[in-house]
């Protein structure tokens, strides 16, 4: 009947409009009060060296403990706090958790955050990442920086400064999610990269499509001619882990090795005895 009666078509437009509206409202109050009652918690993934099969870093990633929703991805709620501006205070607790857990890991072990643009263009930001380090005691070395190129489309200058003021402190620079966006490749003249992770879409057609081993294989070589550490996201088998090794990759993130897990369980990888485990 809604066909019949134009205006009848426009109410039920209306009212559909109303509940997503509503749905991200009640998303967006959710995540400010999951963030005052500590309702995230950060897992990591470790980062594996392709040559020793050794873990040499973690990279942090969020999650959300929901009260009905369970654990929840930051593919759900991440795209909202960025909108809203949330991933500001949110990613400086991650920032700082990260650092304080990196803290407790054997000195040779490096940690990964994500940064979202929203953060970089905060003007305090490497205060803010200075005095996440300091109150963990955490090397500027041992704390490594993961930026999507979106970070670079925008400010360009302001955002460029703020990486090598960053990058002077001994801070490292990664670009995430190598390849997605359209000008990856202008991007590495632009600012020095100490490592590049190419995206886990160049990764799945390995074995499959003769391409997909050549585009990886001119990225990496491109990596390693620019000087970066080259990581190849995504691996989920043994065959695309030997393919990338024989390409020249130096670190790889996947399935295969472990996901991402709480740090708890990252602790007892690392062996490393909690003070609660202690206690108990
Ligand atoms: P990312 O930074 O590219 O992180 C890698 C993502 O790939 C993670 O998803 C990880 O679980 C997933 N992954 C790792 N290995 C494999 C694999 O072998 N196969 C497949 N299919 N996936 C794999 P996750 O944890 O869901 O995070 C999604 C994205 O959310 C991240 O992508 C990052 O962009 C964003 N994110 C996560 N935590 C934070 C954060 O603290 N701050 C900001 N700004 N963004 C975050
Ligand atoms: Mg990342
Ligand atoms: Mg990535
Ligand atoms: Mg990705």
């Amino acid at each position: 009947q809604a066909k019949a009666d134009g205006r009848g078509t426009y109410r039920v437009f209306e009212v559909q409009m109303d509940e997503r509206a509503r749905a991200r409202l009640s998303l967006e109050q959710e995540l400010r009060e999951a963030l005052t009652n500590d309702r995230f918690e950060v897992f990591y993934q470790p980062l594996v060296d392709l040559g020793s099969n050794a873990v040499i870093g973690l990279e942090a990633l969020v999650r959300w403990r929901h009260a009905e929703r369970g654990l929840t991805s930051p593919a759900v709620f991440i795209p909202i706090a960025e909108e809203t501006g949330l991933i500001v205070p949110l990613g400086e607790w991650v920032l700082r958790r990260a650092c304080r857990d990196a803290a407790r890991w054997p000195s040779h072990i490096r940690v990964a955050v994500n940064v979202s643009p929203h953060q970089l263009r905060q003007r305090n930001f490497t205060a803010m990442v200075l005095s996440a380090l300091s109150e963990s005691s955490l090397d500027p070395r041992r704390l490594e920086l993961e930026i999507t190129e979106s970070v670079l489309l925008e400010e360009t200058d302001a955002n460029l400064k703020t990486l090598h003021a960053l990058r002077g402190f001994g801070v490292r620079i990664a670009m995430d999610d190598f390849g997605t966006g359209y000008s990856s490749i202008s991007y590495l003249r632009r600012f020095p990269f100490d490592k590049i992770k190419i995206d886990r879409s160049f990764v799945r057609e390995i074995g499959e499509k003769p391409e997909a081993s050549a585009i990886i294989r001119a990225i990496i070589g491109l990596g390693r001619s620019l000087n970066m550490t080259t990581l190849v996201e995504g691996i989920e088998t043994e065959v695309q882990r030997s393919a990338v090794q024989a390409e020249g990759a130096h670190e790889m993130q996947g399935f295969l090795f472990n996901s991402p897990r709480p740090a708890r369980e990252i602790d007892a990888l690392l062996r490393i005895a909690r003070p609660e485990d202690e206690a108990a």
